[in-house]
């Protein structure tokens, strides 16, 4: 028989709180530390989707073509703070090593094995908290102004391949589904099986609600150091049996004090803008290829998320990625208007692009579980239901998302 352990947290955004539910429900007592608010970081400010059609990753062979053309425009989905750039540089160059045919086709074909049960994790885990009306299912939009931006015969077939649903839709069968949509689109692809969230702060208060009722502790404070000893493992002087790392971009401290050795996690930082009161002009979410950004209907409003700026996990807002989400935003949908709500989150990536659930190869009884990227909200609950298998010994550890790939 299975001991129940007392097992501590680090991170309350959608991987801890769901790993924390799992075990919880599996029998331990869990304490989650936070050092803001559950649910508050990361995971409530994305596009909102629950993204079955999520392959390929960024690690794509022509990648460079579009990494030389985004870097030195102004106006583009990616934007790089000059002087972040060397501190990035390991990654970097890590990155770039996998964005060949091979990797990218490795990275598709694990990220689909998580993929594939997300869903379902979803629902389940929606239905057991009292949510399950907090999830639509409209299908998602890839749209594009510019045909140069059309998605690439190799990002099809890669979706064909690991048997993602995509149709091709002419510019009138767009403005049939979405008639608010610019008149300016050329063309797009519809992704039927794609669902959507309608409120991310209510499912992670939601879910937290459902940990405290069931005598699940959380602690408001942040986790500087940890120690190891005699198999228990101190946190601001308490002890546990266990330890899970969930800690998002911010892991890369807690990761290599534990290990002795360093890990290449980056953040790709991206914003939203929310215009409230206007979710009646969009059925479905949509990205606009072009633009890297999403407009996606929530319950109170459309929320505009994306871009990638690579400028490290300071708080400093970059007022013109705000600017360049607005404008497309507008182009878009030329109906919005003012934003009200604006924010920057920080996107965990690991240079092979998958997330690392994983056992420790150095301590017993330590697990990780971050680096989720572009799918964080996707992949939060099956995250957690794989995290609670390797702690109870019911599931073993695979290589694809081992961190021993970084050490
Ligand atoms: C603009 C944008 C759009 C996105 N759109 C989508 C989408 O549509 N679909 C999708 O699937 N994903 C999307 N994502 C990705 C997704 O949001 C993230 O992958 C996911 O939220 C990461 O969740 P997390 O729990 O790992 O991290 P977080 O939500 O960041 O949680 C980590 C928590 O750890 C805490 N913490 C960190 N360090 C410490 C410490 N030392 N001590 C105590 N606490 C600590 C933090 O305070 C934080 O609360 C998007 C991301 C962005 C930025």
């Amino acid at each position: 028989m299975r001991d129940n352990k007392q097992i501590a947290v680090i991170g309350a955004g959608i991987v801890g709180l769901s790993t924390s539910y799992y075990l919880q429900s599996s029998g331990h007592q869990v304490t989650i530390f936070d050092q803001n608010d559950p649910g508050s970081g990361t995971s409530r400010g994305h596009a909102s989707v629950i993204a079955d059609y999520g392959v390929p990753a960024l690690n794509q062979p022509d990648i460079w073509k579009n990494l030389f053309r985004y870097t030195f425009s102004n106006n583009s989905p990616l934007s790089v703070k000059w002087s972040y750039l060397p501190k990035m540089l390991p990654w970097i160059f890590k990155f770039l090593q996998n964005c060949n045919s091979n990797s990218m086709n490795y990275t598709a074909e694990h990220m689909t094995s998580l993929l594939k049960n997300a869903l379902q994790s979803y629902e389940t885990l929606l239905g057991e908290i009292g949510a399950t009306d907090l999830v639509t299912h409209k299908g998602v939009l890839y749209v594009w102004i510019n045909e140069k931006e059309k998605p690439t015969h190799d990002q099809i077939e890669i979706r064909k391949k690991n048997n993602v649903e995509q149709v091709s839709l002419s510019k009138d069968e767009i403005i049939d589904l979405e008639p608010n949509l610019s008149s300016s689109i050329k063309g797009g692809w519809y992704f039927p099986r794609a669902h959507h969230t309608l409120n991310p702060d209510k499912i992670l208060n939601k879910l937290f609600l459902k940990f405290t009722e069931k005598m699940g502790k959380f602690l408001k404070e942040k986790v500087v150091s940890v120690n190891n000893s005699f198999g228990k493992f101190s946190i601001n002087n308490k002890n546990y049996d266990c330890l899970i790392v969930c800690s998002g971009a911010f892991s890369k401290d807690l990761v290599n004090q534990l290990e002795n050795k360093s890990i290449p996690l980056e953040t790709e930082r991206g914003y939203h803008l929310e215009f409230l009161g206007t979710q009646e002009y969009l059925t479905r979410p949509t990205c606009l290829v072009d633009s890297g950004m999403y407009l996606t209907p929530l319950e109170y409003g459309i929320r505009a998320a994306g871009t990638v700026e690579l400028a490290g996990t300071t708080e400093k807002i970059n007022k013109l990625r705000l600017n360049y989400i607005h404008h497309f935003a507008k182009q878009l949908i030329p109906k919005l208007q003012e934003y009200q709500n604006s924010w920057l989150g920080y996107r965990p990536t690991l240079p092979d692009c998958l997330p690392i659930i994983s056992k420790s190869p150095s301590l017993e009884n330590l697990y990780y579980g971050f680096g989720h990227n572009h799918l964080g909200w996707t992949l939060g609950p099956i995250t957690g239901k794989v995290i609670t298998g390797l702690v109870n010994g019911e599931t073993s550890n695979n290589p694809a998302f081992s961190i021993n790939k970084f050490l």
